[in-house]
């Protein structure tokens, strides 16, 4: 397989995963893939235990709270961090491997990757940050080495 397949049979499972999401805002999903091996996969939505978004679990979700405010109070786990946990929870390790977003991940996320040893990510849609994050996104792909490839062409707004 081309890396350029590899990236698209990846990133279709991640868009099949996305599905699973139970956050009413948008449905994000995740595979992580050591080597040939899909370490884990996720869908962000709320935590293990915690009622569905869908079901009234995120009242931030629910709530009219303007794209990219009130983060804070959010009980939706981004997608990525679901995989990144499952593994942990798993006992896998992440340590190299690729991930496979639907979304380019958010700020917060590539920091968490980059932790679990997450070096290289593949994402599809992009998003748009603000300059502050834009900046901070920047100097973290300089300082690391951080690869961060797209195979897409939509954008969407933050939640
Ligand atoms: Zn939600
Ligand atoms: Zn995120």
């Amino acid at each position: 397989m081309t890396i350029q397949s590899q990236g698209r049979y990846y990133l279709d499972m991640a868009r099949q995963v996305s599905k699973e999401s139970n956050c009413i805002r948008r449905q994000v999903g995740a595979v992580i893939v050591r080597g040939t091996d899909v370490v884990a996969k996720a869908a962000n939505g709320t935590p293990a235990g915690v009622k569905p978004c869908s079901e009234g679990g995120c009242l931030r979700c629910q709530s009219g709270a303007v794209s990219g405010q009130e983060y804070e109070a959010c009980l939706c786990t981004h997608a990525e961090q679901k995989a990144i946990a499952l593994a942990a929870k798993k006992g896998i390790s992440t340590d190299e491997a690729v991930i496979y977003c639907t979304l380019r991940p958010c700020l917060t996320c590539a920091m968490i990757c980059l932790e679990s040893g997450i070096r290289h990510i593949t994402y599809a849609d992009d998003i748009i940050f603000s300059q502050d994050v834009e900046d901070a996104y920047r100097q973290l792909i300089a300082e690391t080495g951080l690869v961060i490839t797209r195979q897409g062409t939509s954008n969407v707004q933050p939640l």
